[in-house]
């Protein structure tokens, strides 16, 4: 049984990556209406596989990409304002040795980067000297000295899940769970026929232009949906992480050039964790099926020992991750010289507006939403301004000056917690937490204990407010407590969603990118 829903949209979005939910929350803020439909969980592609970085991305300088360098820079304190509880600052620490770019090169790219960066907040790049005790360095005794520079760090799938949640806020209706499989146009208008892959309901939605912001599935929606016959405009290229337990104490992290060049980054991971990566490899397969390659194990961790003490082999790696970008083919021949930029193509058929998307990085999300929405104005004609760059995603607005004087606040208000339980809220929801626990007074008031500083409150909170299904929705999307909780744990996890009429089931269903065989290996 299909369901026609009599509403004509402004805009349908096809996909809840982190683009697609972007141009959702920027179109829904200017008074359009929107529909976006993402076919597995927000987030559950690309978006939730990255380095995690809001970057200007360093290596592109080489590239000579300045306008992809100059916006990116610029947008990590516009984001870094955004969403400060989720986004915050990082310094890197770049080593150098004999054998490496030459020293003045490096210094030379760490000035056009601190120039080009419109910096306010981000402290610029200074020398550094890995031999001092006072650096506490994991490096090898080889590494003596180096350069400390700025970027940013961010929490991937919370930055979708929250614009989704702004979207909504303004009006946009978001279904996760739920494919586009064929859209035709006709008198200006699209009819687009999608499937919920939970209950099994057709729905068909109109509307006035459609956005694919299927990410590495832009070519399969435009062949499957769309019928075009041939369509070849992005490159896939997978790019895997490894998890270890914490290599090293402070909040550093480390940018590292390997033998062959590449860069790679050596990164502190939610508290007890180091997050190493990335690999580079034209993936040659469906995004449907990403998993890390024995191979880049072993190139990863050979890497990593090349630069740590310590020496890191397959049998540390406590969880991994792998992705795909969909880069747009620009013909480069190897994989690691493939723009990163991306690219916006906006056609009309039979009056009716069809925008791709092709490329793109979490760091310019909010930029490419921008453009989107000029393509749209010039179809649907003008509604609102440019509103992005000065607002605040949900929990964002901590009013205080930094983090950890947020922590105290919520420490003050909830002292049964423990620290760690209110680090993760206050690094996972900031201002929402407030709404989460309202006036609980107590743990016991907060239902159900599902370990790691799970409560139901918060499960609740997840499936009323952020979309949540399964298991792996709030266990690797919402939260990392994947990691941390056991077996048993997740399983009553699971049993109490069951009861609850939600979906549980295991990642490898539902989210092609995470990579849960290793897990707790
Ligand atoms: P996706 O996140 O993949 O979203 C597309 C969505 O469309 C998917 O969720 C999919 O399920 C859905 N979909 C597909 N077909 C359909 C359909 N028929 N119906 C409905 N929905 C559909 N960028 C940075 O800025 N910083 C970094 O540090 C960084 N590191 C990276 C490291 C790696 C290894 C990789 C792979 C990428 C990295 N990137 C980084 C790039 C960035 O992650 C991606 O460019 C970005 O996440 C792409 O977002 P997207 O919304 O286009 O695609």
């Amino acid at each position: 049984m299909s369901k026609i829903n009599d509403k004509i949209y402004d805009v349908f979005i096809a996909g809840g990556g982190i683009n697609g939910v972007g141009v959702a929350r920027d179109a829904a803020g200017r008074g359009y209406s929107v529909c976006l439909c993402e076919m597995n969980d927000f987030a559950s592609g690309t978006s939730s596989s990255s380095t995690k970085l809001i970057h200007g991305g360093l290596r592109y300088l080489e590239h000579y990409k300045f306008r992809l360098v100059q916006e990116s820079l610029k947008e990590r304190e516009i984001l870094l304002n955004m969403a400060p509880h989720i986004i915050w600052p990082m310094r890197f620490i770049l080593p150098h040795t004999k054998g490496m770019r030459p020293r003045w090169f490096l210094r030379l790219g760490l000035a056009i980067y601190d120039h080009l960066g419109y910096r306010k907040i981000l402290p610029g790049t200074s020398n550094v000297n890995l031999a001092s005790q006072k650096t506490n360095s994991p490096l090898k005794d080889t590494f003596k000295s180096g350069f400390e520079y700025s970027d940013c760090w961010v929490d991937d799938s919370r930055l979708v899940i929250l614009n989704a949640v702004d979207a909504a806020s303004k009006g946009a209706s978001l279904r996760n769970y739920t494919k586009v499989t064929n859209a035709t146009s006709s008198n200006g208008l699209w009819t687009i026929s999608t499937k919920n892959s939970l209950n099994g309901k057709v729905e068909i939605v109109k509307a006035k232009a459609f956005v694919n912001a299927s990410g590495p599935w832009v070519d399969e929606v435009l062949k499957e949906s769309f019928k075009f016959k041939d369509s070849k405009n992005v490159r896939l290229v997978r790019g895997s992480h490894i998890i270890v337990n914490k290599l090293y104490e402070g909040d550093k992290s480390y940018i590292c050039q390997n033998k062959d060049g590449r860069i790679f980054f050596i990164i502190p991971y939610e508290d007890n964790f180091t997050l190493i990566g990335t690999t580079d490899i034209d993936h040659g397969k469906s995004a449907d099926q990403v998993k890390i390659s024995e191979q880049e194990k072993s190139y990863i961790c050979e890497s990593a020992s090349s630069y740590l003490k310590q020496e890191i082999t397959t049998n540390d790696i406590v969880w991994s991750y792998s992705g795909v970008r969909p880069l747009y083919d620009d013909g480069a021949s190897k994989a690691q010289e493939a723009t990163r930029d991306y690219v916006v193509s906006a056609k009309e058929y039979d009056y009716s507006l069809m925008i791709n998307i092709f490329g793109g990085k979490i760091t310019t999300y909010r930029r490419l939403s921008e453009t989107i929405i000029e393509h749209i104005e010039n179809f649907l004609g003008k509604r609102g301004k440019p509103w992005t760059e000065h607002s605040r995603l949900p929990g964002g607005d901590i009013k205080v000056a930094s983090l950890s004087e947020f922590e105290a606040k919520l420490k003050n208000k909830y002292s049964f917690f423990t620290n760690e339980l209110i680090r993760r809220l206050a690094r996972s929801y900031g201002e929402i937490s407030f709404d989460i626990f309202g006036d609980a007074d107590s743990l016991d008031a907060l239902g159900d204990n599902f370990g790691g500083g799970l409560y139901e409150a918060e499960v609740q909170y997840l499936i009323n407010n952020e979309w949540a299904r399964s298991s792996d929705d709030i266990l690797f999307r919402r939260s990392k407590l994947g990691l941390i909780l056991s077996e048993t744990e997740i399983e009553n996890l699971n049993l109490f969603l069951k009861k609850n009429n939600t979906k549980s089931q295991s990642s490898e269903n539902i989210v092609p990118s995470e990579n849960k065989e290793v897990l707790k290996a």
